[in-house]
């Protein structure tokens, strides 16, 4: 699960870590006296969505200017005006895709004099199985161009659970970024701030990208991108209220609510198949016969036909899928109950693409059945290849 800056700002300020003062809103009306609590003489006008790269963004509506989404201003007045011209409108940035994303809520902060911009992060370290630390001098920039052409200039390193974090971690970060004097001592306390956050708020990933040296001379987390752990949100109930559904895709939170494994893809052919692992093997057959997937989604072992039901009316809502493949290995899973969830989701919202179904395993005479004797439009399928091959044609051609 993703937070927007601001909220991930004020979690950062809680464990102490050095963010600038800022007030979000929501109403153009809002954003004068928002900015006129804030010191001045410089404030940022942050737009918050959730994506990357909005400094580099373009409005699609001609009336939020030429500026990107995140604007500096010299006056309260200058901010407010940066505010009502971004809200309502869409941001495109390269992480939004080129829909781009609705502004609905602003982030109005002190601006900061910056002497330097640096990239840190903390991720798990899926390879060491390990919290770990990325750092690179060369910070405000996209990364992974940088780990493209430079990637010498990035630093990692993870820390060992059973010790923790230690100082001397932290002292590893200052030497690689660069810091001198009382900037390394900052950056040792920063750091061990910033451990404990990932650590008790169950993150995934925290990017400062850029934390920056201030013309101060101090360190200052200047934007704050961070994503948790949705497995652990059962035990993080003030994370779990962060939540914005609005910045979701909307297929993807239907699927939440009725507990399904979906993720949405690109692709134009729907996949509707019980068990990840052969829900990923479905979207490896078919590429390998020319489409691609539009979706993964693991319906699970002990699916309803609510369940079902409800699936296929997120695979279908989708416009981008032409055609749909039901790969079903009914183990704990009952054919019958797949069979009885397809038919009774058509029935509600009909059918305007071709449908391949492959069925096998428990109850797959009665699940047969029951799709024969529905009089739906169906194409069968004998295994895994076939389905693929069947439904890329009718694609395809
Ligand atoms: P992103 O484009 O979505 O990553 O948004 P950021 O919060 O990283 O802001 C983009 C860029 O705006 C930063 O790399 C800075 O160069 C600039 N910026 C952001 N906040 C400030 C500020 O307080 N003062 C100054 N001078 N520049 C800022
Ligand atoms: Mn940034």
């Amino acid at each position: 699960m993703n937070i927007h800056e601001y909220q991930a700002k004020a979690l950062l300020r809680d464990f102490g870590a050095p963010v600038s003062d800022g007030v979000a809103v929501t109403k153009a009306a809002d954003a004068k006296t928002a900015a006129s609590q804030l010191d001045g003489p410089l404030w940022v006008v942050k737009a918050q969505i959730h994506a990357g790269g909005r400094g580099k963004g373009k409005f699609k509506e001609a009336e939020a200017g030429d500026a990107g989404g995140v604007r500096l201003a010299k006056s309260v007045q200058e901010a407010a005006d940066h505010a009502s011209q971004m809200l309502g409108n869409t941001l495109v940035t390269h992480q939004t895709g080129p829909a781009g994303k609705q502004v609905n809520r602003i982030y109005i902060e002190d601006g900061s004099g910056i002497e330097t911009e640096l990239y840190l992060a903390l991720l798990v370290d899926r390879s060491t199985s390990r919290i770990g630390f990325v750092c690179s001098t060369e910070g405000g920039m996209d990364i992974e161009e940088v780990a493209a052409s430079t990637p010498e200039k990035i630093i990692s390193f993870s820390v060992d659970p059973a010790t923790g974090y230690q100082p001397f971690h932290g002292r590893r970060v200052a030497f690689s970024l660069g810091l001198k004097g009382g900037q390394v001592k900052q950056c040792v306390k920063l750091m061990g701030q910033l451990y404990k956050a990932f650590e008790e708020k169950d993150m995934e990933m925290l990017e400062i990208n850029p934390l920056i040296v201030t013309d101060g001379g101090d360190l200052k987390v200047l934007d704050a991108k961070v994503s948790f752990d949705g497995n652990a949100l059962y035990r993080q109930k003030d994370i779990a209220e962060l939540r914005d559904e609005t910045e979701e895709d909307p297929k993807e939170l239907a699927a939440s609510k009725f507990d399904l494994n979906y993720i949405a893809l690109d692709g134009e052919i729907g996949c509707m198949v019980n068990g990840a692992g052969l829900a990923m093997a479905t979207m490896d057959i078919i590429k390998l016969y020319g489409a691609e997937p539009a979706n993964f989604l693991d319906v699970g072992g002990g699916a309803t036909e609510e369940k079902v039901t409800e699936a296929f009316k997120i695979i279908t809502s989708d416009p981008q899928v032409k055609g749909i493949l039901v790969n079903i290995f009914g183990g704990i899973m009952r054919c019958d109950v797949i069979a009885e969830g397809v038919v009774a989701a058509v029935k509600q919202v009909g059918l305007k693409v071709p449908l391949v179904v492959r069925l096998e395993g428990t109850n797959v005479e009665q699940g047969k059945k029951i799709i024969n004797e529905s009089g739906l439009d169906v194409i069968a399928a004998d295994d895994l290849k076939d389905g693929a091959q069947k439904i890329v044609k009718a694609v395809k051609g």
